[in-house]
């Protein structure tokens, strides 16, 4: 089994340091501040209404429903919930009819929090605010860029639609731990039902801080702020390139400017986008139209109570009730695909956990999930391979067999033709050929060990290889041991 560890891509003498601002959009029915539907995919421009459009005299009423998201993500994050209030922030683009973002600013509901790696590294969040998101822009022709197109489309369906940034602080050490964050905070972000986590439809978007600095230091070096990774994978690769990137600038004598930068996944590299703007370039105030958000502790509390069981304490779960460490690939990988109780249920009937949890992180995961395969028959076939009535060898191929059609796992071994060998069949395959060979067994009993191998070969003979030639030397003990008391 391997554990997961990162695989450290940064050149020996220097340090990677990263930190992501992640986007979430909330699934709420409606908007952050209309009644306008919030859906992906909707035709342009029909899920709009003055109010999300930014028309004079339109005012803002805050959806309830997307507040308690907003606290669920922060305590799923162990945040402290604190009373906030809502800003203007101000920029001018196409896609934002308000020319504003009403944004959470320097009073966030969430800060201070944590989330804990599958590695068992704990990486911390500075806060999980409240914004709501923009409209989206559709440059036509010139390759879909800005400066080339021949004209531009806007849907305003999106804007205001909810969302929450998730901010980490810079703790994240490699492109692979950044990554391993991004799952992990999606699976969080799913399981607290605040989010679909869809990246693909735009639901999760990262942004990535990234500075490098001398393995030595304990500063932080200039960082460069990149956009547009469409998927985890991308966000591996942005980083990685961006790293060198820096690292080569530095080694050649130049310095890293602080900038925005677009990643390009067709090229593969990051370029400059724009100089880093500061908060005073955006005039942020408060939003006059909006009350101080203030939940109420008991509101706080029942929220907090009633969520479900997040990834970190299913695998600390898991991890406890099969023996295995919690930081290991397997068990991570059992919480991923939600097999859990396939574990719990093995366990309870009596099953070897840990055999439990690789069978499920090898065979059910290279399957892509549990398919057709019931907890039951998974624990029957467990129970069948640790009595040794099928070989290891024979329980996976059953137990692809139960992933594709389902089924009893003993009519599944029969008709596969692997003879059922239960330990008594293969005691009594033993016993014969002890019989047969009684001056070997007597010189095995007076204590010549290396005899063991001989009669493991005669057993396996006699069962035609279909036995589980595993258990046979604990017999063979067993029988030497009973035979050495008799007279
Ligand atoms: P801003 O106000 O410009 O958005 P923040 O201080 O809020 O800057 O940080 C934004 C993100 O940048 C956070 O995720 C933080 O962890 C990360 N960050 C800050 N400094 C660095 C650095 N030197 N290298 C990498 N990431 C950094
Ligand atoms: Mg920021
Ligand atoms: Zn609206």
């Amino acid at each position: 089994m391997t554990d997961l560890v990162d695989s450290a891509t940064t050149p020996s003498g220097w340090e990677t340091v990263i930190g992501l601002e992640v986007h979430c959009e909330l699934r709420t029915q409606t908007k952050l501040f209309c009644g306008c539907r919030n859906a992906f995919g909707d035709p342009p421009n029909t899920n709009v209404c003055p109010v999300c459009l930014g028309l004079p005299g339109s005012l803002p009423v805050i959806n309830e429903l997307a507040v308690e998201f907003a606290m669920r993500i922060g305590l799923a994050l162990h945040c402290r919930v604190e009373p906030s209030i809502f800003h203007r922030k101000n920029y001018f683009y196409p896609d934002m009819p308000k020319d504003y973002q009403v944004s959470q600013y320097d009073q966030p509901i969430n800060v201070n929090g944590w989330l804990d790696l599958p590695t068992g590294r704990r990486i911390g969040i500075e806060r999980a605010h409240m914004e709501e998101d923009t409209g989206k822009t559709t440059h036509v022709g010139g390759g879909g860029r800005i400066h080339d197109a021949g004209y531009s489309l806007v849907d305003y369906n999106r804007a205001g639609v909810p969302l929450v940034e998730i901010v980490s602080r810079p703790d994240l050490r490699s492109a692979a731990e950044a990554r391993y964050y991004v799952d992990e905070l999606r699976a969080i972000l799913v399981a607290t039902g605040a989010s679909d986590g869809k990246m693909e439809e735009g639901s999760l978007r990262v942004d990535a801080n990234v500075s490098v600095r001398p393995a030595s230091s304990s500063t932080y070096g200039t960082r460069c702020e990149i956009k547009n990774m469409n998927s985890i994978r991308s966000l591996g690769r942005a980083v990685d390139y961006e790293v060198a990137r820096q690292i080569a600038l530095l080694e050649a004598g130049g310095r890293v400017v602080q900038e925005t930068r677009h990643w390009n996944e067709v090229e593969g590299t990051t370029r400059s986008m724009r100089s880093k703007e500061e908060a005073f370039d955006y005039r942020y105030f408060p939003e006059p139209d909006l009350v101080p958000l203030a939940p109420s502790a008991s509101w706080v509390t029942a929220v907090a109570s009633a969520l479900p069981p997040l990834p970190a304490d299913r695998r600390a779960r898991v991890a406890g009730a099969s023996g295995l460490p919690v930081c290991s690939d397997a068990v991570a990988t059992v919480v991923r695909l939600d097999l859990d109780s396939f574990v719990m249920a093995a366990i309870d009937v009596g099953a070897d956990g840990a055999l439990a949890v690789r069978r499920l992180a090898n065979e059910v995961a290279a399957f892509d999930g549990a398919g057709r395969l019931d907890p039951d028959g998974f624990c029957r076939l467990l129970l069948m391979e640790s009595r040794s009535e099928l070989t290891t060898a024979q329980a996976r191929d059953v137990l692809r067999h139960m992933l594709v059609s389902g089924g009893d796992p003993a009519a599944i071994a029969s008709s596969l033709g692997f003879a059922a060998l239960s330990s008594g069949a293969l005691g009594s395959a033993i016993d014969e050929v002890i019989a047969l060979y009684p001056g070997e067994w007597e010189r095995f009993v007076a204590g010549e060990d290396k005899l063991q191998g001989f009669f493991i070969g005669k057993v396996k003979a006699a069962t035609g290889g279909n036995a589980d030639l595993k258990a046979v030397p604990a017999l063979l003990r067993a029988r030497r041991g009973s035979a050495s008391l008799s007279p």
